[in-house]
């Protein structure tokens, strides 16, 4: 007998016929003699509609408000599904995010898990019933709701997989599984058999929605193997893991990411200690920072460029002009990430300056580079961004960057954004290495105060407990 977590989002119980098939999946893994966990999401739109209820009443309600509004969609799910399994004859239970024991930090909205405490699931498990969890949601250290942020169903999930060391973690959704990239928006795309945690770490944070970026670094560090495949459609799907097959591909995906704000502070002061306040400000605030570009130094000044998502860029730019006294911040908002992603890339030259090349023979121009050993990212122009939405299966097959990069419409926008601005005869370095959003120095610094991360110790299924921080 095994344990197997099952995770169904928004769209694999969006109505009545779909929670039925979600339940048949269930009732017949339960059948088949294992103990399952499901993890479910809200209904279909359910958060975005009840955001847009809440825009309806304030232009900005409080963090916590919303995700007491939030965490409602969730209960729905869990309540349904229950309901249907017991209607196929199978014993479910449903739990919400507290009662199945998510402990939070306090960042509403954003909350990340301290501690998950199983015992209510290992006792509902032992009762011979299918466990059915709210994603999304915790309770913080006020007794307050928390959610995890968009997405965060996932990261429920892989943590419930990791606390009670499941046999298995199954992501159902409404695709197949990983794509080279969004298979509802390029043509020819290539459904991945396997794929390694950090290429998919790098997928996600880049903008692949279909696994949470959050999820993947838990079932890193746990070494949670993933399954990601359809609700819809009973095929093999891809599987997440710390070591893939090579499937003779350098180049494994596509993401582009829209969400992107980039903000620039001019003439900053050059010495010690600069980047550690603008940083450490926008940690204090819970603010993710993505790429980072500074300027070299002239006359005692320098320019410091980051980017972070949309909606933590009005915070940001706050808290540089009133608590930092920054007078010359600004925010643009006009702006996408296109990013490349294979593990091997660092040790292939060429790799950077073809891409670089498709986008100069499109006539698009990058604001900002970012590199790791398996991405490279490009800040461009927002209206650029449809860039890759031609990616084609026979182009990544020959790792062809100008058909993977490939632009359907002409008639770029160029406007440099970038704090090389010719008008000030600025140069500019690449901060070197540059960042990745789970590596910046915010995030390093707030794991920094909040003390090194533990890992879980979790020893019996039975009482296990993830100790760990998210
Ligand atoms: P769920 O509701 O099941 O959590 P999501 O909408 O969050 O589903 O994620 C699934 C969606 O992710 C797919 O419908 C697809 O459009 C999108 N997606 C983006 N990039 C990729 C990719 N590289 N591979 C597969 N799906 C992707
Ligand atoms: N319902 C939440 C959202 O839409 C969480 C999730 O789907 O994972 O973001
Ligand atoms: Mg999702």
């Amino acid at each position: 007998m095994a344990l197997i977590v099952q995770k169904f989002g928004g769209s694999s119980v969006k109505d009545r016929d779909r929670i039925f098939n979600v339940a048949r999946i269930v009732a017949n893994t339960h059948n088949a003699g294992n103990d399952v966990v499901v993890v479910v999401s809200a209904q279909g739109d359910t958060t975005d509609d009840l955001i847009a209820k809440a825009a309806e009443i304030g232009h900005d309600p409080s963090a916590r408000e919303m995700d007491m509004l939030l965490a409602s969609g969730e209960q729905i799910s869990i309540a349904l599904l229950a309901m249907a399994l017991n209607e196929l004859g199978c014993h479910a239970i449903s739990l919400t995010g507290w009662q199945a024991g998510f402990r939070t930090d306090r960042a509403y909205t954003k909350a990340r898990i301290t501690r998950l405490e199983t015992e209510r699931i290992s006792s509902e498990l032992e009762r011979n019933r299918v466990v059915v969890v709210a994603g999304f949601q915790g309770l913080n250290k006020l007794d307050d709701i928390t959610t995890l942020g968009r997405g965060g169903s996932d990261t429920s999930a892989v943590a419930i997989a990791a606390a009670l060391h499941a046999d298995r973690c199954q992501i159902f959704t409404d695709v197949e599984g990983v794509y080279t990239a969004d298979p509802r928006k390029v043509r020819n795309t290539r459904k991945l058999e396997e794929i390694t945690f950090d290429e998919m770490l790098e997928l996600a944070s880049l903008g692949a929605q279909v696994l949470n970026n959050r999820s993947v670094e838990l079932a890193k560090k746990y070494n949670v193997e993933l399954e990601v495949l359809s609700s819809l459609n009973p095929v093999p799907g891809t599987v997440v893991k710390e070591v893939a097959k090579m499937e003779g591909m350098l180049i494994k995906g596509v993401a582009k990411d829209t969400d992107v704000a980039v903000i620039t502070i001019l003439n900053v002061p050059d010495e010690p200690g600069t980047s550690f306040k603008i940083f450490g400000l926008l940690a204090q605030k819970n603010i993710n920072v993505d790429i980072i570009l500074q300027s070299t130094g002239r006359d005692g000044k320098k320019d410091i460029s980051f980017t972070c998502a949309q909606g933590e860029a009005e915070t940001a730019l706050r808290v540089l002009k009133e608590s930092a006294h920054y007078a010359d911040v600004s925010v643009d908002t006009t702006c996408a990430k296109v990013s490349i992603v294979g593990a091997g890339m660092q040790s292939h030259s060429g790799v950077a300056s073809k891409m670089f090349e498709a986008l100069s023979n499109n006539n698009i121009n990058i604001k900002m580079i970012s590199t790791s050993e398996i991405k490279i990212s490009c800040i461009i122009d927002r209206a650029d961004a449809g860039a890759h939405d031609t990616v084609d299966r026979d182009a990544l097959a020959r790792q062809d960057m100008h058909h993977i990069l490939r632009r359907e419409r002409a008639g770029i926008r160029l406007r440099l954004h970038t704090i090389a601005h010719d008008r000030r005869r600025a140069r500019t370095q690449m901060p070197e290495p540059l960042h990745r959003r789970r590596k910046c120095p915010a995030h390093q610094l707030r794991r920094a105060l909040s003390g090194q991360l533990r890992a879980g110790d979790a020893a019996q299924r039975g009482k296990a407990r993830l100790q760990a921080r998210e």
